[in-house]
């Protein structure tokens, strides 16, 4: 794709009335976050700048670009690009403040073609129908892709996580469940967790479900240990990263102990593939989540800094470290950087900044599509979220499997059955990448989409031809 190319679709895209192209804000209440129809006084103000482009233009480029090379009529690419089911719910929950909030909560089925519906649910003020609808159609690619027998699907709920109790939490995760049920169960769609969504609210969720249809563990995935959870799950998608980048390191010479690695969005995924490549002998020089970014050339003691985060503390003021901005985060030299907080944060105006060798994508739709051509022109090379951040979907896959069967299986099992899947699917994804000489995103967007066109074509639910 061209400069042009991609300036032209920002443009349209601007014109049908998007957020304008140059950097904006991110407020977690700010504005265009001002999501909790309720009213009350705005209060935090963070920032981090953001893409041109919306999540949903972004998938919604990638699938048709790969859609117009397989050469799919117009008619079935309709069909393959727009959800199967999308539903949005009325959350009012009454806070410590004494007054009902009204969030809203959506649950986009996509995809069901290869199987249940699959996907996470977030909690975040930004979150809203596009988003949800662009993150259920990157878990069909993504399923296909992994080779797991899941459609694709995503939730979400616009509250800030973040400023919620736990008593609050729990009344928006059993409030959203009690409202999307009929369309869940192990058989038709289950959910996980993601950005602001834990094994807590999993299991929240699991007893909800269970109060109208029995104990039914595998309903969610992501659950705690105790609660039919499966080893390895936790940890599974920063696994996952970290097995691509044996993977890569073995295309591009890199040895772990002279690996230095950057991790944008210390949480779930960001701060287990940083403390996994830790334990290789890599060594983590900086961080940042929503409250700020660090640096230290001498290396981060990984564990250390998500035991801070996990106590509360603040990740700006770990002990010994330098603080910086996030720009300065992607500026910061290595050889590995890996995207794990939002969509969008890889851009045009910061891509040209990255001085890495490898990105592993971790988070849903990182980097915008003219930002992917600055990394490519730069020798960046680039494991996109699409095939990367499927660790956490195969062991969801692995708990679902061990839920039904109400037999648990050890955690080297799981690591090892994972690392079989990622290595295979990034194989696959190669060697489609090498014979039709593309990079690994669109190639990556091929197998997933031809997979998905089989599996519904052959149930009849799509006809081709004739
Ligand atoms: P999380 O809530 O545990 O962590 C998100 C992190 O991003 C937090 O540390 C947060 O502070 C940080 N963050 C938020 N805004 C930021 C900003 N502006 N700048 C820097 N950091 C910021 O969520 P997670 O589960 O780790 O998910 C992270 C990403 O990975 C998301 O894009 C998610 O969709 C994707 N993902 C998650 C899973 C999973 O299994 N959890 C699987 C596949 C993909």
């Amino acid at each position: 794709m061209t400069d042009e190319g991609a300036d032209t679709r920002e443009e349209k895209s601007r014109q049908a009335g998007a957020e304008p192209e140059t950097k904006r804000e991110l407020h977690g209440d700010g504005d265009r976050a001002r999501t909790d129809k309720s009213p009350r006084p705005a209060n935090v103000s963070e920032t981090a700048t953001r893409a041109e482009i919306s999540n949903y233009e972004i998938v919604t480029h990638y699938f048709e670009e790969a859609a117009e090379r397989i050469g799919i009529p117009d008619d079935i690419a309709a069909v393959l690009k727009s959800s199967y089911r999308e539903v949005q719910v009325q959350i009012p929950i009454r806070r410590r403040d004494g007054k009902i909030h009204v969030f809203s909560g959506y649950r986009v089925q996509h995809n069901g073609a290869r199987g249940p519906y699959k996907g996470g649910v977030r909690f975040h003020p930004e979150v809203d129908l596009d988003e949800v609808r662009a993150l259920a159609s990157l878990m069909t690619w993504k399923t296909a892709i992994a080779g797991v027998p899941f459609g694709g699907a995503k939730g979400g709920v616009n509250c800030h996580a973040e400023d919620c109790d736990q008593e609050e939490l729990e009344k928006i995760a059993r409030s959203f469940m009690g409202k999307v049920e009929k369309l869940l169960g192990p058989q038709r769609d289950i959910p996980a967790p993601d950005v602001g969504t834990n094994a807590q609210t999993m299991a929240w969720m699991m007893d909800e479900y269970g109060k109208l249809h029995g104990h039914t563990p595998a309903c969610v995935t992501g659950k705690p240990i105790s609660l039919e959870g499966s080893y390895g799950r936790e940890a599974a998608t920063g696994r996952g990263l970290v097995y691509l980048y044996e993977e890569a390191a073995g295309e591009l010479n890199l040895e772990p102990e002279s690996t230095r690695v950057v991790v944008q969005g210390y949480g779930n995924v960001g701060s287990w593939a940083a403390r996994i490549l830790a334990d290789m002998g890599c060594t983590l020089v900086a961080a940042s989540d929503a409250h700020g970014a660090i640096r230290s050339d001498g290396g981060i003691d990984a564990h250390a800094l998500a035991e801070h985060v996990a106590q509360k503390g603040r990740l700006p003021e770990f002990d010994g470290v330098e603080q910086i901005s996030p720009d300065e985060l992607l500026e910061t030299p290595c050889e590995v950087f890996i995207p794990a907080a939002l969509g969008g944060m890889i851009h045009k105006e910061n891509a040209h900044g990255l001085a890495c060798r490898v990105v592993i994508e971790g988070a849903n739709s990182p980097t915008t599509p003219t930002a992917d051509d600055i990394l490519a022109d730069n020798g960046i090379h680039v494991i996109p979220d699409v095939m990367a951040n499927a660790g956490g979907v195969v062991v969801s896959y692995f708990e679902w499997v061990q839920n039904l069967q109400h037999f648990r299986w050890e955690e080297d099992e799981v690591n090892q059955r994972l690392r079989k899947i990622i290595q295979r699917a990034y194989g696959e994804v190669r060697e489609k990448a090498r014979e039709r000489n593309i990079p690994l995103r669109p190639a990556a967007y091929e197998l997933g989409i031809e997979r998905v066109m089989e599996a519904a074509t052959t149930r009849g639910y799509i006809h081709t031809g004739g």
